[in-house]
């Protein structure tokens, strides 16, 4: 993929983003891109956003059987299982652009 292509992509994510409160698996449908691509963009997105004042903020994954929420998450992935219960029913992250 190209440089351009990438930046591209990148502003296409920042500005749906800034609409609307999505997830990971929107925004790989909205742009066109793998789930696993839309977690390496958002990496970049969140240090290109603060330069421009703004943050990327979300609402956490979270564990469909006991409810524990993933709020110290280090990355935009999708955690496997629960760490409280053990549970593989992990509900989507949502994710969108505010100033900060
Ligand atoms: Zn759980």
């Amino acid at each position: 993929m190209s440089h351009e292509r990438k930046q591209t992509i990148r502003q296409a994510i920042i500005g749906h983003l800034e609409n609307g409160h999505l997830t990971v698996r929107d925004i790989s449908q909205l742009v066109c891109i793998s789930e696993k691509d839309v977690y390496h963009h958002l990496a970049f997105i969140e240090k290109t956003v603060r330069h421009q004042k703004k943050k990327i903020r979300f609402k956490p994954y979270y564990c469909m059987n006991c409810g524990f929420q993933f709020k110290n998450r280090k990355t935009f992935k999708k955690p496997s299982k629960c760490p409280g219960c053990k549970d593989g029913r992990i509900a989507h992250a949502v994710f969108w652009i505010e100033r900060a």
